[in-house]
């Protein structure tokens, strides 16, 4: 690869390919030529970088001749079909979808923890799912201290995780509220929700991803399957229940944690304080923690509310917060990126 790369955002216009644009821009990753693909529907609209318009292509089998570095973000379908066609073509995928996360010959990384997997790759390298990542910005350098054994957790996930359409109709739903003047105790609307099972305005749905036999749905297994993977720790065990909420951006997790070694809360802090990535917050005196609000648009997550469990044996809980779009997405794609050049 020459020092000037082609760079291809697939899935271009969705609420990840967005932040992917602006991450490439921000950090001055170093493009040469870029192609913006995605569905007929938005073939020959222009989209900025770097002030210059970049008008999109619809995606098929012949986008990416010359393309060094492809970043999907289009949905596991649309990589299932066209990861291969990239890697075909000679370049390497940067996949966000969930698709190939599991499949032993694709790295799954995020670069603080396993950035040395990345050489692995054999065409195709994994982004992880966002909360598991969030998560783990916090967990991984408590388990470098302490060892983790297992975690209990109930994650707050913004609509963003869902995409655009999921952000207008938390948008939709609130407006409607407001124009109809209802009281706080008639917030259940009249409109059908399209995107959720539920009304997601002033609500609160236990419900992310589909349900498997077992109860817990997919997503609150890649929690346990893609942090064994990442940690590179086959006996990590994780109990999640996954919950979306009417926030427009960033993912909130509350994680209870057993380790192997007792736990110092001077130490975890200490530990906490110095990893990459990760901004401790943690002042509850002063109404000092993580808020998805704070946190959204920043690069960096947050660690909060920590404190000694008190029903698990060397065990702390905390409370960890990211953008789900840029940590969860787009900036450890571009990150992972960066790791190829
Ligand atoms: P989104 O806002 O719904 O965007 C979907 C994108 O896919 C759009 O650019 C859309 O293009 C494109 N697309 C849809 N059908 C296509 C087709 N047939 N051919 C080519 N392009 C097509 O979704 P998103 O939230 O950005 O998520 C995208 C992917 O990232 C998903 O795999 C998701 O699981 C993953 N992810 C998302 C997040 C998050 O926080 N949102 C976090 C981690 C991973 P058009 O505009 O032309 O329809």
């Amino acid at each position: 690869m020459s020092n000037l790369k082609h760079v291809a955002v697939v899935g271009a216009t969705g609420a990840v390919g967005v932040e992917m644009l602006r991450c490439l821009e921000q950090r001055n990753f170093p493009v040469g030529q870029l192609t913006l693909l995605a569905s007929a529907r938005s073939a020959g609209k222009k989209m900025k970088f770097k002030g210059e318009d970049v008008t999109i292509k619809e995606l098929t089998p012949d986008s990416f001749a010359g393309v060094d570095i492809a970043l999907f973000s289009a949905g596991g379908g649309i990589s299932r079909d066209f990861a291969p066609h990239a890697v075909k073509a000679g370049a390497v995928v940067v996949d966000n979808s969930s698709f190939f996360r599991q499949d032993p010959t694709v790295p799954l990384v995020v670069p603080e923890i396993n950035a040395a997997d990345v050489k692995n790759h054999q065409g195709i390298i994994a982004n992880p799912n966002c909360t598991t990542a969030i998560s783990l910005m916090a967990l991984y350098p408590l388990h470098q201290a302490f060892g983790v054994k297992r975690i209990f957790a109930s994650s707050y996930q913004a609509v963003s995780g869902t995409g655009a359409q999921a952000i207008e109709e938390l948008a939709k739903q609130s407006r409607e509220w407001a124009a109809e003047n209802r009281a706080w105790d008639a917030a259940k609307l009249s409109s059908k929700p399209h995107v959720y099972p539920h009304q997601i305005a002033f609500n609160a749905i236990p419900h992310v991803d589909s349900f498997l036999d077992t109860g817990y749905t997919k997503e609150e297994m890649k929690m346990e399957n893609e942090g064994r993977k990442i940690m590179h720790h086959p006996d990590f065990r994780a109990s999640v229940t996954c919950v979306r909420i009417p926030v427009f951006r960033s993912h909130s997790i509350s994680i209870s944690a057993e380790f192997e070694k007792p736990v110092d809360l001077a130490k975890a802090r200490e530990v906490l304080a110095q990893a990459p990535g990760l901004d401790v917050l943690d002042d509850p005196a002063n109404k000092v923690y993580p808020l998805a609000l704070d946190i959204a648009g920043r690069d960096n997550c947050a660690v909060g509310r920590l404190r000694i469990d008190c029903a698990l044996d060397n065990g702390l809980s905390f409370w960890v917060v990211g953008d789900q779009l840029l940590k969860g997405a787009a900036l450890n794609a571009v990150q992972i990126a960066e790791c190829l050049v």
